[in-house]
């Protein structure tokens, strides 16, 4: 658990249970827990294939929960006068299931949503039943989803457009003056405070989004004019997602907060004060874009303390506090469960193995040095002979490959030449792991990258782990079982896609070599799982159909001790079938059996192939259609002899 950090990313959520295998304990009043991998078995006899994404709706609840306790924490023990509101942005998870939990989980502490686009605010609409309710529209909104929020106000509900652009506010007052009806609105404002890491270009001068303060000056005196002061409500910023700075929100806070005092002061009712998301979570990276340095309740005194600081210095009320954090309520819910397809180790040489007579010179050479370095004791070579070793080894290797180019070198021995060449690589990485001196020459990294095993996986990145392929996002992986095993095998995850980006190229570890996942050797016969963690933010929504790999399969999971296993199966969704990614891209059953059906008939026309075997292939091929678009393992639909 610790070689891949479980403790500092798990937040309680996940644990290695004294049976190796890894256990969610999803619950906050109870210590209850339940295997991922009889999870996972129990999917499988439901007919579900891999890969699986597993969410554990406990789990989202528990998030909810956690976040709304820290903000009413913060709140008593500051006197805070306003109330917390926090809302779920739906971009970060749309599905309906996660949104059902979370507002579900939401309903005692008010929590709303927030939309950025039209389709966003379709969804989101109905779950307005009680009138209170908020509903946040951010996003470039046309003059159809204006109209929308409008009505929607007209039914007395309780939505807030945030006006992202001057235009935007013109357009929304000319509709609501042509409707003749009141409207309710906030402005994102465009702080000179900005984020930091990955994200940050959300919020500061470059951000896409936000009025300025020029703008906002105008919007005022144009609200006088019109005698519609009252519908400014709301004041919003947005420093980007995971805020990796505490500070940087304080800061943030103070400068809205004193533009919400003037307001205030000059008579306009704003009500809300809205500080985005941006919610850290600790995904347990290193590198400074990536590393969250506070707590959720560090986040929550942030909020609370800089806000009040300034409204009692202006003495104006403490606004109603609202927060948009979708990562930190989704990330931790979902695990994508991946099972390994084999294990590629670059080709050895035997222990045993002595040249024959007639071997080239160049085998007979790197034999002699791989003997003698597999019979050298630890430490008995120094650092500095094993590094010429190795340069001369690799001039080695190059040159034959130049003669193998030439024709000087037969493809027997070239084979030898390559199988020597990797095994005297490993055992001077083992000699160098005695020898070499802190810190360690460039060449033991070259090794060590050299040496890693490529392990297949059931599974696309474009598809699972968009964010780690678009913004080097490193996500916690960890195997579901054998964890009492020490792993033996250095490995990189490498996907089906026939994309050389198709990898994992960065891995959480304790290790200082973040370039290699530590894996046990693969057991023939024996399937060995792997999970993917911290799923359940952006990726899903995000993925892309890469070689035409679609959406995985899912299954909903919840919590009960008195099932067996302390699990039940609330819901399985099959992935998404091969007929219906080819849909996407313009391909339809029926024409690809015509089509199909064509090119088989020219053959038995022409007397290739018997009309049975024809006919088996066509039936083969329509089969297909209703496959997943993964690697099904299950060794079914052979080929018929
Ligand atoms: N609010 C707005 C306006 C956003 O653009 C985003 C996403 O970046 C969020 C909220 C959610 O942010 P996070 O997932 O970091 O909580």
């Amino acid at each position: 658990a610790e070689l891949y950090r479980l403790e500092s990313w798990s937040d309680g959520f996940f644990v290695v249970d004294d049976s190796g295998q890894v256990a969610v304990q999803p619950l906050d009043d109870s210590d209850l827990r339940f295997m991922i991998m009889d999870v996972v078995d129990e999917a499988i006899k439901q007919g579900m294939t891999l890969p699986i994404l597993l969410r554990f709706q406990d789990v989202l609840r528990a998030r909810v929960q956690r976040i709304n306790h820290a903000f009413r924490d913060a709140i008593e023990e500051n006197e805070y006068q306003g109330s917390y509101r926090g809302v779920y942005p739906i971009k970060v998870n749309q599905l309906q299931e996660v949104v059902d939990e979370v507002f579900d989980a939401g309903q005692p502490f008010n929590l709303g949503l927030e939309c950025g686009s039209k389709s966003e605010l379709i969804a989101a609409l109905p779950y307005l039943k009680d009138d209170n309710t908020l509903l946040i529209c951010n996003g470039v909104k046309d003059r159809t989803m204006l109209s929308l929020i409008l009505s929607a106000q007209r039914l007395g509900k309780n939505v807030i457009p945030v006006m992202e652009k001057f235009a935007e506010f013109e357009e929304l007052m000319e509709l609501a003056e042509a409707a003749d009806t009141a409207t309710q609105f906030g402005v994102r404002i465009r702080l000179r405070t900005s984020g930091s890491g990955k994200w940050a270009d959300s919020g500061g001068y470059r951000s896409k989004f936000g009025i300025s303060l020029p703008e906002l000056i105008e919007i005022v005196e144009q609200l006088k004019k019109l005698g519609r002061s009252d519908a400014f409500v709301l004041l919003h910023f947005h420093l980007g997602s995971q805020i990796t700075n505490v500070q940087i929100l304080k800061q943030a806070a103070k400068e809205i907060s004193q533009i919400y005092a003037e307001l205030v002061n000059r008579g306009l009712p704003v009500r809300y004060l809205d500080v985005g998301g941006g919610l850290g979570v600790d995904y347990s990276v290193d590198n400074e874009e990536g590393a969250i340095h506070y707590s959720l309740q560090e986040y929550a005194n942030a909020i609370v303390t800089s806000v009040a600081e300034v409204c009692d210095q202006r003495d104006v009320p403490h606004p109603i506090l609202v927060s948009e954090s979708g990562r930190a309520i989704t990330a931790h819910h979902s695990v994508l469960v991946v099972e390994t397809l084999g294990a590629y180790t670059k080709d050895r040489i035997a222990d045993n193995f002595s040249p024959a007579n007639d071997a080239d010179d160049t085998v007979k050479r790197l034999a002699a040095l791989h003997e003698e370095l597999r019979n050298a004791k630890p430490g008995e070579w120094l650092a500095s002979e094993l590094l010429e070793a190795y340069h001369t080894i690799d001039a080695t290797h190059r040159d034959a490959a130049t003669m193998f180019r030439l024709g000087f070198l037969a493809l027997e021995q070239d084979a030898l030449v390559e199988r020597l060449y990797w095994s005297i690589c490993s055992l001077l990485l083992q000699h160098l792991r005695y020898a070499a001196p802190d810190p360690r020459p460039p060449e033991f990294i070259e090794l060590e990258e050299k040496l890693v095993d490529q392990y297949l996986c059931d599974f696309s990145v474009f598809q699972s782990v968009l964010d780690h392929w678009a913004i080097g996002q490193a996500f916690p992986i960890m195997p579901l079982q054998r964890l009492a095993e020490k792993p033996t095998r250095r490995a990189l995850l490498v996907d089906l896609t026939c994309d050389s980006d198709g990898k994992v190229s960065e891995y959480v570890s304790s290790n200082e070599d973040k370039s290699f996942l530590e894996l046990h050797s693969l057991k023939p016969g024996e399937p060995y799982y792997l999970g993917f963690f911290l799923m359940g933010a952006y990726q899903d929504i995000m993925g892309d159909a890469h070689n035409l790999f679609g959406r995985v399969g899912e299954v909903h999971v919840y919590a009960d001790q008195e099932e067996e296993g302390n699990f039940w199966i609330e819901k399985t969704i099959p992935g998404i079938k091969i007929q219906d990614m080819l849909a996407q891209v313009q391909y339809f059953p029926n024409d690809l059996q015509r089509r199909m059906n064509e090119l088989i008939k020219a053959k038995i026309e022409a007397g290739e192939i018997r009309p049975k075997r024809g006919m088996q292939i066509l039936e083969q091929y329509l089969a297909c259609f209703q496959q997943e678009t993964y690697y099904d393992t299950r060794r079914t639909n052979e080929v018929t002899k």
